[in-house]
């Protein structure tokens, strides 16, 4: 009678992948990818030295995290880079491609900044937050240094403009909501309406539309691009002050007063995002030299690095192509972008010399640019 032949065994499984790294794989800057029996990518990493560090997993005591995703996987494939800065912009692509269950290491870039999240919903709120966090929509400003400062600035910003801090499940009910006809006046039990803090979008103390203003005035506002809503103040203090209803102008005044502080205070803690805007050339493995043409925190092309004549003008063209458009300065950043900007930011905080050596894009065209990067 015919046994039906035994599949391999987990140790099986293990010591192929290590035969695989053993004989193939090289000590040259990578992203790997390790792969489940059904196909998932259940990690991917990044080395200066692939070789050496796929085999560093091979050593880890049981309970670490490399002996885990060992276990998790059958088959590890990798792709060499051109260098390390190479690998990890690869590698934060590719995680963001298959968001692998075993990678958090984005945590790890995103310590230093915090952003503020506008919330989605009705009655949206303002919140800090480290990194982009999860995909759930949301807009976001920053990045900013100092979590607690700038935790401290919204805290100040929601009283100054009305806006609610609760908790994201607490129940809204705007004052034009049909339903609220069966509903009996209650008080939120919460003090920041008692003290005309919150507009009190839970207990129907404003309409949709007011609440939706006073947020508009808050996305200007973190915008720094706008003064409309220091504007507004002033002109609801001199028309206070024209009825001669003074306490509300002085009401109005003190709002003003604080307002103009916090917006020096958001834009000292902001991040100074066009700092990052330069051409940055990385010496590659085996001569491939890369050039990456960073804009605002985002690498926006990519080329290898010139030999002839033809192509340093080939060069120039895409750098008056990525350099020339005039973009806004504003605070507020797109959430596919914020992972990408916070991992430049780590690396140039990490190599600061690298940093100097950047060059602006005036430098490499040989000319001023037409409008200012
Ligand atoms: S008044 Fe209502 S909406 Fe405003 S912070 Fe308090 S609980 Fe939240």
């Amino acid at each position: 009678m015919l046994m039906p032949r035994a599949g391999p065994t987990p140790d099986d499984m293990v010591a192929a992948m290590r035969g695989h790294v053993r004989a193939d794989a090289q000590d040259k800057p990578g992203v790997y990818r390790w792969l489940s029996p059904d196909g998932e990518v259940v990690y991917i990493g990044k080395s200066k030295r692939v070789r050496s560090r796929l085999l560093s997993y091979f050593r880890c005591e049981p309970e670490e995290k490399g002996a885990r995703i060992v276990r998790a996987a059958s088959a590890i494939e990798w792709e060499y880079q051109p260098s390390e800065f190479a690998a990890l912009l690869h590698e934060l692509r590719m995680i963001k491609r298959f968001r692998p269950r075993y990678n958090v290491q984005l945590k790890r870039d995103a310590r230093h900044y915090s952003f503020i999240k506008v919330t989605r919903g009705p009655a949206p709120k303002l919140l800090v937050v480290r990194g982009a966090g999860s995909e759930d929509g949301g807009t976001y400003f920053g990045p900013y240094m100092g979590a607690y400062r700038i935790g401290e600035a919204v805290r100040e910003l929601n009283d100054v403009l009305g806006l609610r801090d609760c908790a994201q499940d607490v129940k809204i009910h705007f004052s034009d909501q049909q339903e609220l006809f069966q509903l009996a006046p209650r008080t939120p039990g919460c003090i920041r309406y008692e003290v005309k803090k919150c507009l009190g979008p839970c207990i129907a103390g404003c309409a949709s539309r007011e609440y939706d203003a006073q947020l508009a005035l808050a996305h200007q506002f973190l915008e720094g691009t706008s003064d409309e809503p220091l504007d507004a103040l002033r002109r609801k203090m001199e028309s206070a002050s024209e009825a001669l209803e003074f306490e509300r102008a002085a009401h109005y005044r003190d709002k003003l007063r604080r307002l103009e502080s916090l917006r020096e205070q958001f834009s000292r803690l902001r991040f100074a995002v066009e700092t990052l805007s330069f051409v940055y050339r990385v010496p590659g493995d085996g001569g491939d030299d890369r050039l990456y043409l960073i804009r605002r925190g985002r690498v926006r092309a990519e080329c290898a690095a010139p030999k002839t004549r033809a192509e340093r003008a080939r060069l120039k063209a895409i750098v008056s192509e990525v350099f020339t458009p005039p973009e806004r300065d504003t605070a507020q950043v797109a959430t596919h972008e914020i992972d990408e900007l916070l991992l430049l930011s780590s690396w140039f905080r990490r190599f600061p010399e690298q940093l100097a050596a950047t060059e602006r894009p005036d430098e490499v065209l040989g000319r001023p640019l037409p409008r200012s990067a």
